[in-house]
């Protein structure tokens, strides 16, 4: 007899339409039925999980194009782990006493401080996990190499790089720059590329590079450490001890083994994405309402629809819109980071069948029902 579900209407949670992105806090991303199949299947085997452990690695690896890596829960739970095994090494003990010796033993990680963001969390905080203590260089608007290379000490164990958006971008050394004063000093660069798309792009420059299992790939949630074979050796060791509250199960492994196979060859469906737009065009009927496509800021393969709002003509702004799309009975999320520009993006990717017709309707009735 097949398990029944867990009845949805006593968990009483809100539907939500997801129409801007990857989101940690709506779940970051949906996996495909084969991912599914493939978790059920990891799920329901037992497996020698050591040997899962190695063998898995071993496929990650070649996507990455480095010479191991290791799947872990999370990118957060990687970087502690990464941070956790520059510190302790092979040594056990050191290992289980993690944070009686880390401040004892060279513990400090260099950190840009235009890249010490918060991404939902803060990455300083994954790498106190890991026992180490954060050095940030430069200022929050510059940083030059020299004033690096004058931080680096004795107990400088690593030099952590951020690739994201949340960073700051200018006036910062290439990432080529501090590869060089690394190698100089022999420090490892770990590069936290956790929402990056492009798998292999570090994988030259990095010793360690972090992504975020559910980001980009699409996959369950998960993370994934890749790079020299002594360094995941360590994280390795670590897993079994601090990494014991971030452990990672074995339908996570199959989960994401499959998502990154699905990865290869995905291809973006431009076509599929203007069509879904193409729905939104009757809301240029709304006086005051302007609704255009734009392509992605950074030239991505990816279409928005661009819904635009003249709150003289509307009497409502753009922010209030966004505001009730949130919290109607299905709660509608879009992608506002210029709201107060007056207006706001629909990202068509996540959208399943139907989403689009209801997003539409919902912002015919908001605007609609100012005046009335
Ligand atoms: C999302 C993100 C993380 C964390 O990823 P999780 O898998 O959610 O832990 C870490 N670093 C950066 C730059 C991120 O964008």
């Amino acid at each position: 007899m097949e398990a029944s579900i867990l009845n949805l209407s006593k968990l009483q949670v809100k539907q939500v339409i997801n129409a801007s992105g990857k989101m940690s806090i709506l779940g970051v991303s949906t996996v495909q039925d084969n991912v599914i199949e493939a978790m059920k299947y990891g799920g329901q085997s037992f497996f020698e999980m050591a040997d899962l452990v190695k063998k898995s690695g071993e496929i990650v690896a070649e996507y990455f194009a480095t010479e191991s890596a290791i799947i872990v829960n999370s990118a957060s739970s990687g970087i502690a782990l990464s941070i956790a095994g520059l510190i302790a090494k092979d040594d056990r003990y050191a290992s289980e006493k993690l944070y009686q010796i880390a401040p004892d033993r060279p513990n400090e990680v260099l950190i840009l401080k235009g890249q010490n963001v918060d991404y939902g969390a803060p990455v300083e905080t994954m790498i106190n996990l890991g026992g180490g203590k954060l050095i940030e260089v430069g200022y929050s608007n510059g940083c030059k190499i020299d004033q690096i290379e004058g931080a680096i000490t004795a107990n400088t164990i690593a030099f952590f790089y951020v690739k994201s958006h949340h960073a700051v971008q200018k006036n910062m050394p290439s990432l080529q720059e501090i590869k060089e004063l690394c190698n100089r000093h022999s420090l490892p660069l770990i590069i936290d590329a956790a929402a990056e798309g492009d798998l292999k792009q570090f994988s030259e420059i990095a010793d360690l590079v972090i992504y975020s299992g559910s980001k980009a790939i699409d996959g369950p949630t998960s993370g994934i450490v890749a790079g020299k074979k002594k360094l995941i050796q360590y994280i390795e060791l670590q897993s079994k001890i601090i990494g014991r509250v971030m452990k990672v199960g074995k339908e996570t492994i199959f989960g994401i083994l499959q998502a990154l196979e699905n990865y290869q060859t995905k291809e973006d469906d431009v076509e599929g994405q203007l069509e879904t737009l193409e729905t939104l065009k009757p809301l240029n009927n709304l006086p005051g309402v302007q609704v255009m496509t734009q392509q992605d800021e950074s030239g991505r393969a990816i279409y928005r629809g661009r819904i635009m709002i003249d709150e003289q003509i509307t009497g409502i702004s753009a922010l209030q819109v966004i505001e009730k799309l949130k919290s109607g009975t299905i709660a509608i999320y879009t992608r506002d980071y210029y709201a107060n520009e007056g207006h706001f993006d629909i990202d068509p990717r996540p959208l399943k069948d139907g989403d689009i017709d209801i997003i539409t309707n919902r912002i015919k009735e908001i605007i609609g029902g100012v005046h009335s």
